[in-house]
């Protein structure tokens, strides 16, 4: 793409390319509506190319693995059968959306960010699959092992830490959720959190403290995440005392949140109280001829089947969009 191709114009556009994003460009290029998806581009951390399964090592919950497959790998099978009927894949970074006509009008930017000065993509329909991002701790070492003892995601890597030790930082529902959780593989799950009480509802917390495979460490942030190739402890600092100390783990889960990826979409969807896209009827939003799926609008599942389920509701509701809206137009 670029100023090379400025103008360029495709029925369905798809933005992201997770697993949401990708599915969709498998069904629309199967309908044959040639999906151009702008994929995201790949120095970006908010709109990494694949999403967020493109941090993630063993996947061994995707139906169909039965060993399981790597993140990344099944990110790029995705990719590949999306391309196989016809989907254009490029990896360009949507940096500005006008929704308030159609075609909907898009600008996009190069890895080198530099931001198209007019609108290079317009659509007759657009897709939004520009997922959700966990919040993370930010302290060294937690972008180094993710993936490697440290994860975002119980439901995915639980399993791995059969009879280990592990923690979970947070208080929210979330956090305990996922402590409980890891509880049936795990020895002793540490629930470390910043304060002395839980932000949790009150029925998670009482089953959290029921536990006996739960202990809490109270008013504990985590300073520094350690291990060479996997995790090995983490530098925990007491706030009261201010005393730091090392806990030795297998793995750590970050339960901290979950941002959705809509600021592109501020003030032209639909966004409910919590930031997440609303959906309608499928995949509608509050703009006719706009669908969202996986999760920008999901903040209940957050798995790559759900994610790649709605992908393939948004598409079909988008054909059947374009194909009603022959007629509608003048
Ligand atoms: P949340 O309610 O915002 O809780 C985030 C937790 O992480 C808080 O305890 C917060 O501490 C802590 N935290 C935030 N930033 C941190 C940092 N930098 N370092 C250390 N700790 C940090 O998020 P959530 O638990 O993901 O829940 C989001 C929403 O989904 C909530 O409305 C929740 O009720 C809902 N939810 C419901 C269920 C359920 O009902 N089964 C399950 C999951 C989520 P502080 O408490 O000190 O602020």
């Amino acid at each position: 793409m670029g100023t090379t191709d400025a103008g360029r114009h495709a029925q369905v556009v798809v933005v992201g390319s997770g697993p949401a994003g990708l599915t969709a460009a498998i069904y629309s290029a199967r309908a044959n509506l040639r999906p151009l998806v702008l994929a995201g581009e790949p120095s970006s951390t908010s709109d990494q190319p694949g999403g967020q399964l493109m941090l993630t090592t063993e996947v061994e919950n995707f139906p169909g693995f039965v060993d399981g497959i790597l993140g990344p790998e099944l990110m790029q099978r995705f990719e590949e059968q999306a391309a196989r009927f016809g989907a254009d894949i490029v990896r360009r970074r949507v940096t500005r959306v006008d929704l308030s006509e159609r075609p909907f009008r898009l600008w996009t930017s190069d890895s080198a960010g530099q931001e198209e000065s007019v609108p290079d993509v317009s659509a007759d329909c657009l897709i939004v699959a520009t997922g959700a991002r966990s919040l993370m701790l930010g302290v060294p070492g937690e972008d180094r092992l993710l993936g490697h003892g440290v994860s975002t995601c119980a439901t995915c890597d639980g399993f791995f830490f059969r009879g280990q030790e592990i923690a979970v930082v947070g208080g929210g529902d979330s956090a305990i959720e996922e402590a409980v959780f890891l509880t049936r593989f795990a020895s002793k799950v540490t629930i470390i959190h910043r304060r002395k009480e839980l932000r949790a509802s009150k029925i998670m917390q009482d089953r959290a403290f029921a536990n006996e495979r739960i202990d809490f460490r109270w008013n504990t942030v985590v300073v520094e995440v350690l291990g060479a190739s996997k995790l090995e402890a983490l530098r925990v600092r007491d706030t009261t005392s201010g005393e730091e100390s090392l806990m030795e783990l297998a793995g750590l889960f970050v339960a901290i949140g979950h941002e959705p990826n809509t600021a592109l979409f501020q003030g032209q969807l639909e966004l409910a109280a919590n930031g997440y896209l609303v959906t309608h009827g499928g995949s509608s939003t509050s703009v006719d001829g706009v669908f969202a799926c996986g999760d920008v609008q999901d903040h209940v599942y957050r798995q790559a089947i759900t994610a790649a389920g709605s992908g393939c509701m948004a598409a079909i509701d988008a054909e059947r969009w374009l194909e009603s809206s022959k007629h509608r137009r003048p």
